[in-house]
């Protein structure tokens, strides 16, 4: 099955923040994809801009060397020189004047404008106001902002407000690359396209759900900015609540973006505010060759979070009684994002062996993005009836037919979307308030109680005391494993 590619409209996407890093790993590479798929055409523009003086022909071997770096492409690639012919730069001061008229007379009339965001968010505002100022944006244009958006509730809505001089709400796409995920939309598809699941998906028939968000690596490099943001504003805020929500929503009335948003709005309203007993908080220590956080995070007095782990309760009829474990961290065993939703088991056995037969549905972001449904059979060969408990496994790159080649990236998606101009898989303005209003009070509570996080080795699953959390609830985290 190849993956059928619907083309957008001509565009010119401006880039602000075009020679950093996420622009060099993930946009510049996505665009190349969605070019060589050919889903734009070969009359739109592509403008990096920041301060860095250079002219296209410079910026265009920049381009070059990143999508070759980033992007697996060879070298000497034929169709790179096409799409590095789309490529143009201009020098512009996000907080000056300069370059600013140069960008308005590159800007063709006609097409769908879109301004990429990739820059610090304390230049979001510059940016708004000069886009509008120099009238370069109009009421037809789209802006993409990068998280993070806010370290809390007031500072978020300050930036929700500084955009909104500039931009109404339909104009403001919020990435959350999570949500471009295939397996995410996925979850969508096979929530609300099959009547399979729907029926069982409450807390009458649901015992619980993890949702896990591993990485192997530390915070060397990004040292200073992730200490400043620890494990919940940098994963949990944005990340693990779009996944909580995705699985814990209503049936949308229709699968259109303020539908999807309103119902996931109304999860995260719902959401307990989580107690001390209910959530733990890790920080890793030096192993193997690794140093431990104080060192990457060069702040000997550290005490943020590079882990937590929490129970969060969703009251409303259909959760109440079913609990969220969520955990994320770094310097674990392995790196693996996932969803996993343990069934009840049946009401009444009738075979007398005592083997669990929990039905689980795991939804796996990372590595190998698919699902498998664990289900009880009976093993194979004569003997009497054993059960056993096998996965029906569904994993894209196979289901697809081919090597997961043809599964776009999720920037590559969401920036497609942009030009789309489909805001589904986009936060909107309250549903990122309101996640910062229920994890504003968890932070608040850590540092008036100045709390240690838990030590955990670097290359284990975490601390002790997570393991605790589910333990006392009878239950057992799901194995880190790759
Ligand atoms: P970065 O590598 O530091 O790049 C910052 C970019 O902004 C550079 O192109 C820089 O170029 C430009 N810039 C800085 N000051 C400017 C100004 N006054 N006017 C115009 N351009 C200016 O940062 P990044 O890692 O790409 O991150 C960009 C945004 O994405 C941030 O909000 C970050 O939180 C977010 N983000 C990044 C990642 C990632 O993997 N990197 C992941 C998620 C979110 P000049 O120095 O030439 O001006």
């Amino acid at each position: 099955m190849v993956s059928r590619v619907i083309p957008v409209d001509d565009f010119d996407l401006v880039i602000f923040g075009g020679t950093g890093d996420l622009a060099h790993r993930k946009i510049l590479p996505g665009l190349y994809r969605r070019f060589l798929a050919g889903q734009f055409p070969d009359t739109a523009r592509i403008i990096g801009a920041a301060r860095t003086k250079q002219d296209d022909a410079a910026f265009r071997e920049e381009v070059r060397g990143a999508v070759v770096k980033f992007g697996g492409v060879p070298e000497g690639d034929e169709n790179l020189t096409a799409f590095l012919n789309l490529i143009g730069y201009v020098a512009i001061d996000a907080s000056g004047e300069d370059g600013w008229q140069d960008l308005k007379s590159r800007m063709r009339s006609g097409v769908i404008h879109a301004f990429y965001f990739s820059v610090a968010p304390s230049l979001f505002g510059d940016i708004a106001q000069r886009l509008a100022g120099y009238g370069i944006a109009d009421a037809d244009s789209r802006i993409v902002v990068e998280k993070p958006f806010g370290r809390d509730l007031t500072t978020a809505r300050e930036l929700n407000a500084t955009l909104a001089r500039h931009f109404v709400e339909e104009q403001i796409y919020r990435i959350d690359h999570y949500l471009g995920k295939e397996t995410v939309q996925n979850l969508m598809a096979v929530r609300f396209a099959n009547i399979l699941f729907e029926p069982l998906w409450n807390a009458q028939y649901v015992d619980h759900v993890q949702i896990t968000v591993a990485e192997t690596v530390g915070v060397a490099g990004r040292g200073s900015y992730y200490d400043r943001s620890g494990a919940i504003r940098d994963m949990v805020q944005n990340h693990l609540m779009q996944l909580l929500c995705l699985i814990a929503m209503e049936p949308p009335y229709h699968f259109d973006p303020n539908a999807v948003r309103d119902e996931k709005l109304k999860v995260i309203r719902a959401l307990e505010p989580v107690g001390p007993d209910d959530i733990v908080r890790g920080q890793y220590q030096a192993g193997g060759e690794g140093a431990a956080y104080v060192t990457d995070a060069e702040n000997p007095d550290s005490r943020t979070e590079s882990y937590v782990a929490m129970k969060v309760r969703i009251a409303n009829w259909r959760w109440q009684g079913a609990p969220f474990y969520l955990r994320t961290g770094k310097k674990l065993r392995a790196r693996t994002s996932e969803i996993a939703i343990t069934f009840k088991e049946p009401p009444h056995s009738i075979f007398d062996d005592g083997v669990p037969r929990a039905n689980q549905l795991v939804i796996r972001l990372q590595p190998n993005e698919g699902m498998n449904l664990k289900v009880m059979i009976k093993e194979p060969g004569p003997g009497g009836m054993r059960l056993v408990q096998v996965p029906l496994d569904m994993t894209f790159a196979e289901a697809l037919g081919n090597d997961g080649a043809d599964v776009p990236d999720a920037y590559e998606r969401l920036i497609m979307d942009v030009i789309r101009g489909n805001q589904t898989l986009f936060m909107r303005g309250d549903e990122v308030e309101a996640a910062w209003a229920w994890t504003d009070p968890i932070i608040e509570a850590w540092e008036t109680g100045k709390t240690r996080p838990e030590p955990y080795d670097a290359g284990s699953s975490g601390p002790e005391e997570a393991l605790r959390l589910l333990h006392r609830d009878n239950r057992r985290w799901r194995e880190i494993r790759a």
